[in-house]
């Protein structure tokens, strides 16, 4: 009867969660469609090749994420309460709400940009992110083309930090507030950079990624563009860590691989976790190429 009861509970949690899901697609598609309309930087149609495989993913990043991350946050926190010093969760939990997510944000940025990296140099990890690397064309909604493995590993690589330097902590009494608001401010952020929009922004896109920056990074014109624009919302961090490629006046003539994967979206899910299949080849620089593109084109932009 209890058992019952439960899987009652979790349905309507569930139900309640792909109602909310609903409303925020019914929201960003709002704001997202006409200015993909309006300030397009390729045509192409709404319902694009891939538009339903990418509704898929969209419930899919929304729901199972959140629910595999929250037993290992649980257990950083519970680790970190236990083991930080409390001098360092003291000082974190007196400074204001909007100081702890400034530097959350930051933080967080860093552990997000070397996971991400990793996914792209371990063969293993890209296995699961090559799915995010396999759309041709980009709009809002490729965002959430992830596998759920990508998403976990990524969050977690980005969120571990945080309860590192007691950024989460729980003296603070909203312990779980500066995470949230962080990953809330870095979905909406996803979406903008994906959108297909030409707009360039001066001198803010070293600041700031935006469309221009982030589209970088989905390029498929050769091994001088790959692996590079690992950054979520703040590109100097590829300029500090050797990967930015911000040209002032060009874009990427193709997106995607040249791998093919599996057309469906069960497919996409599991082929990562069969053996017998070696998965996308890993995207490799040329490194004597990628120096001179960065010298070229790494240039402040007016
Ligand atoms: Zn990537
Ligand atoms: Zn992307």
């Amino acid at each position: 009867m209890q058992t019952l009861t439960l899987a009652g509970q979790s349905l309507v949690s569930v139900g309640l969660m792909l109602v909310r899901l609903s409303l925020w697609l019914a929201l960003l598609s709002v704001v997202f469609v006409p200015l993909e309309r309006l300030f397009a930087l390729r045509p192409q149609k709404l319902l694009r090749k891939d538009i339903g495989t990418d509704l898929g993913y969209y419930f899919i990043s929304g729901l199972v994420p959140s629910l595999l991350l929250s037993p290992p946050l649980a257990l950083l926190a519970w680790a970190t309460h236990a083991l930080l010093p409390d001098g360092l969760t003291q000082t974190v939990a007196h400074w204001p709400l909007w100081q702890r997510v400034m530097v959350a944000l930051v933080v967080e940025e860093i552990g997000f940009y070397w996971g991400h990296r990793w996914s792209h140099e371990i063969p293993l990890l890209w296995r699961f992110h090559a799915i995010h690397h396999s759309a041709q064309q980009i709009d809002w909604l490729v965002n959430t083309r992830a596998h759920p493995v990508d998403m976990v590993f990524t969050r977690l690589c980005g969120l571990a930090p945080l309860y590192a330097v007691g950024l989460a902590s729980p003296l603070a009494g909203t312990a779980s507030l500066v995470p949230l608001l962080v990953l809330a401010i870095g979905s909406v952020w996803g979406f903008f950079v994906h959108a297909n929009v030409r707009w360039r922004f001066g001198r803010l896109e070293w600041l700031l990624a935006t469309p221009a920056f982030h589209h970088w990074h989905h390029a498929n014109d050769g091994p001088a563009y790959v692996n590079k624009n690992y950054a979520a919302m703040f590109p100097w961090v590829d300029r500090l860590f050797g990967t930015l490629l911000l040209p002032r006046d060009r874009r990427p003539e193709r997106y995607g691989i040249d791998a093919r994967l599996e057309p469906d979206l069960v497919g996409q899910l599991l082929e990562p976790f069969a053996l017998w299949h070696a998965g996308a080849p890993l995207p490799i620089a040329d490194g004597a190429k990628v120096a001179a593109a960065g010298a070229d084109r790494v240039k402040p932009m007016g």
